[in-house]
């Protein structure tokens, strides 16, 4: 039996991270955040692409070099499904 009404976001409106802007490429989508000890990337599961946000700048992420998703596998196994 699930827990309902206590607002965890889901069909609630929770359109994405909250204080990101979302994909460059894909507009204001949800992102995978992606922390590998050090950094946290965020990955678009609609585009494949991983992007670092930092002091207002937006840096895109390759997965292959993407030590978050090196770590993860996540970057890899989205894009091949
Ligand atoms: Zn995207
Ligand atoms: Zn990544």
């Amino acid at each position: 039996m699930e827990r309902a009404g206590t607002g965890d976001g889901f069909g609630n409106g929770a359109p994405g991270v909250r204080g990101l802007p979302g994909c460059l490429k894909c507009g204001p989508v949800e992102l995978q955040p992606v922390f590998d000890g050090e950094i946290t990337n965020f990955y678009c599961d609609l585009c494949g692409s991983c992007w670092h946000f930092e002091s207002g700048y937006v840096v895109p992420v390759h997965p292959e070099t993407c030590p978050g998703c090196q770590l993860e596998e996540v970057c890899r196994e989205r894009v091949h499904a």
